[in-house]
């Protein structure tokens, strides 16, 4: 990716092609998947609190429905672009396909910066979109779920627009819902904690404790939070997490060398997931530079913010002592990086597989959603606890058998699900 813009789009679609080859599929599969099936971009008109009119660019691309309706998340960013919710469209079927979860994928995003946007224009957003593509949602279609800047209030408003428009009741049609108005308990934290079973499981591979290993965080928004919050019961220990600084407008890594204090950082935090940076200094925390996550004597690191994150310019900072690249976000890492992670030895855990915890509870609200019976959180967790440890293991076998990296593992597992899927049903 040096000398050009980091593309994400033309990063799936590398990470697809290469395995495509691998697996040895036909011209015809590799033409419908290495590019999504749908896509509509829209314009969204909202009446601003001061009365004048602003106008939003909105997406939804649905990459592949063949296991299943689409589904994926809906981010809320400045900078949001065509091609980057096309690259998290398609990671979202090669999500649903290695969690083995009937569902296919999608993304949908819309240009805006919420931090800019008051209640009322958020939720004007939230419906505004709906409106302009309620034609390809419902929960047999398409169902969205919370992701950058989005929240269940989000989703909420989005689900109360289809039910109005509809005039019926459809809690199946978005997750990510507040409790009691359909959502899950344990959703909040599914994505987070799905990181760190398989952390979990991968570290009792290597014959590690995972009570005697340090992470290094980047991002401390809701899969962050989460992922802290379980590697710390677990009795690991988080010494670094960074997060964005609205004000200086970038990124900042705050480190405690007994580890970090998951409460008292809540307490100074937005809804964001941004950290404040005189409070975090006055309670004895050092601030140090955006990038200085990834520099830190651990054994675990943790990307849970954007992609493009670990690429040429950062991974030569990964100390010796680390053993493991868990994703918690979608594409943070790079194919160079990937290299040289590989060829240091360090184990990394792909996106697709890590942090699939989130829409794998999704899939867990519809399907409580459709019984109107709700199951405990412990019911849900436990649940969410097989499902990714069972698609741990069979990445992780297939890339022992194969000697291969694990995202090649996992895509390897996942492509040829859903190319089988497109097959059986007479598509190509
Ligand atoms: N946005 C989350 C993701 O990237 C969750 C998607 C969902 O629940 O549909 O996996």
């Amino acid at each position: 990716m040096s000398g050009e813009a980091f593309n994400p789009y033309r990063m799936a679609q590398q990470q697809f092609d290469n395995i495509a080859g691998q697996l040895g599929l036909d011209e015809a599969t590799r033409q419908l998947l290495r590019a999504p099936d749908k896509e509509i971009r829209f314009s969204i008109p909202i009446r601003m609190d001061d009365d004048s009119f602003q106008v939003f660019r909105g997406f939804r691309i649905q990459h592949n429905c063949a296991r299943g309706p689409c589904k994926g998340g809906i981010r809320f960013h400045p900078q949001e672009t065509v091609d980057t919710v096309r690259a998290l469209a398609m990671w979202m079927t090669w999500k649903t396909a290695v969690v083995d979860i009937p569902l296919g994928g999608g993304k949908g995003g819309v240009i805006c910066d919420p931090h800019n946007l008051s209640p009322r224009e958020q939720e004007a957003l939230c419906r505004g979109w709906v409106r302009k593509i309620i034609d390809i949602l419902g929960p047999d279609k398409d169902v969205p779920a919370p992701d950058v800047m989005t929240s269940s209030q989000h989703m909420l408003w989005m689900l109360d627009e289809y039910e109005s428009i509809t005039g019926r009741r459809a809690p199946g049609a978005i997750t990510g819902k507040p409790i009691g108005l359909g959502g899950s308990l344990g959703r909040v934290e599914s994505t987070g904690y799905g990181v760190v079973y398989v952390v979990r499981e991968a570290l009792g591979e290597l014959g590690m404790r995972l009570e005697e290993c340090t992470a290094s965080v980047q991002g401390f928004g809701n899969v962050a939070q989460y992922a802290i919050e379980l590697f710390q019961s677990y009795g690991g220990t988080v010494l670094a997490v960074s997060s964005w600084d609205q004000k200086q407008q970038s990124a900042v890594t705050f480190r405690r060398k007994e580890g970090v204090d998951l409460k008292q950082l809540r307490a100074m935090t937005n809804s964001y997931g941004e950290i404040n940076r005189e409070k975090a200094s006055d309670a004895g925390y050092e601030v140090l530079p955006g990038d200085a996550w990834i520099e830190q004597e651990v054994d675990v690191l943790i990307p849970c913010a954007l992609e493009n994150q670990v690429n040429r310019d950062t991974v030569g900072g990964i100390k010796g002592s680390v053993r493991m690249v868990a994703e918690g976000a979608n594409g943070p890492t790079t194919p160079a990086a990937d290299a040289v992670i590989h060829e240091k030895g360090i184990r990394l855990l792909p996106d697709f597989l890590a942090n699939a915890g989130g829409v794998t509870c999704s899939y867990f609200e519809q399907v409580q959603s459709n019984m109107n019976y709700f199951w405990t959180r412990d019911e849900v967790l436990a649940k969410l606890d097989t499902k990714m440890t069972d698609a741990y293991y069979s990445v992780s076998q297939m890339a022992q058998r194969r000697s291969i990296p694990m995202r090649d593992a996992a895509y390897m597992i996942a492509i040829a699900r859903v190319a089988e899927a497109c097959k059986l049903r007479g598509w190509v």
